[in-house]
């Protein structure tokens, strides 16, 4: 999930023990400290305003755990489900950071010296990255597409990854670290304030994990966290739009994602649809848009087949969802 907040100090290099305290409850700075102690980091680096590690939690999978220091603001995220503010895990990576900065390895150390390699060289070293792992060509290819192209590019390239051939051997985990790929550059371009195209890049991905998530095995929910994390990432760029008309084409692509996603899905569109509209000053717009569906969905089921027919259900749950998100709206609204 990702998540937000501030310190007084600004920069990576001077935060104190004092500056990260603010940050957490001490309850939550306590476990953070002991994950520390119990050594429980991974694969810990630095680079340029950004820390990140690997945190051993309790599930066989590793979290991930990023902080970034950008525009005054630590700006954290973690993949693990945790949906109260700051994680332990970001408690433990920043407290490790603060305690021992000489165990983050720094990558702006292997930047310099990659920058005085010659072509070939580098070409040799990127051979041998995709050689020992082929994902390296999505953050090639991404790279190389157009911004014009980029949602064609994803669309095709996820469709690949949740095609019938990998999803039946790969298992979620694969699958996750893949679209991570994706969210990643969009992500990198959310930081160049390259909004459209960073929305051009996670739509598709948002688009294929609602369409093809009842087919996963999704024990650990993985994906639901990865979903969470682009639904908050989507929030973001939507924060930065001014042109009211774009805005509303996005939220009511939200919309339909609430109405398609599968139970473990829709908890998190529904917290973006009831938080997002009112903090863009659409909440209006966003009750008019539900209310004009709940009386879509009524219709039909007059033209629908009978009772306790699967159509019937379907619809039944969808009018239910939406009456949930209409009066979430209506509570924001006076918030
Ligand atoms: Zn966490």
């Amino acid at each position: 999930m990702q998540q937000a907040g501030a310190t007084g100090s600004t920069d990576l290099r001077k935060l104190t023990e004092q500056d990260i305290s603010k940050l957490f409850s001490p309850k939550i700075l306590e476990r953070g400290i002991e994950y520390f102690e119990e050594g429980r980091l991974q694969r810990p680096f630095v680079y340029r305003s950004s820390i990140m590690a690997e945190c051993h939690g309790t599930q066989p999978e590793n979290y991930h755990t990023s902080i970034d220091v950008r525009d005054d603001n630590i700006v954290a995220s973690c993949t693990c489900p945790y949906a109260f503010g700051y994680c332990k895990h970001i408690a433990a990576v920043l407290y490790a950071w603060v305690k021992r900065p000489s165990a983050f390895a720094d990558l702006g150390e292997s930047e310099e010296i990659l920058s005085r390699l010659d072509k070939s060289q580098i070409v040799e070293i990127v051979m041998d990255m995709i050689r020992y792992d082929p994902d390296v060509m999505y953050v090639i290819n991404l790279r190389l597409t157009s911004a014009g192209e980029l949602t064609d590019f994803t669309r095709r390239e996820v469709a690949a990854i949740f095609s019938e051939e990998y999803v039946d051997y790969l298992n979620v985990r694969e699958i996750v670290k893949k679209l991570d790929i994706f969210r990643e550059y969009a992500s990198d371009l959310a930081r160049e304030k390259k909004t459209d195209t960073a929305l051009a890049l996670i739509e598709p991905v948002i688009d294929a994990i609602v369409a093809n998530y009842t087919r996963l095995d999704d024990a650990d929910a993985l994906m639901a966290n990865f979903f969470g994390a682009a639904m908050d990432m989507y929030g973001s760029l939507l924060s930065v739009i001014k042109d009211e008309g774009k805005l509303r084409i996005h939220l009511t692509r939200a919309l339909d994602w609430y109405m398609d996603a599968e139970w473990g899905l829709e908890s998190d569109v529904l917290k973006f649809l009831a938080d997002y509209p009112v903090r863009l000053g659409q909440n209006k717009y966003m009750i008019d848009a539900v209310e004009l569906k709940i009386s879509d969905f009524k219709r039909s089921f007059i033209s629908t087949s009978p009772k306790y027919s699967e159509e019937h259900e379907y619809i039944d749950e969808r009018i239910g969802r939406l009456n949930i998100l209409r009066s979430e709206l209506r509570r924001n609204a006076f918030r």
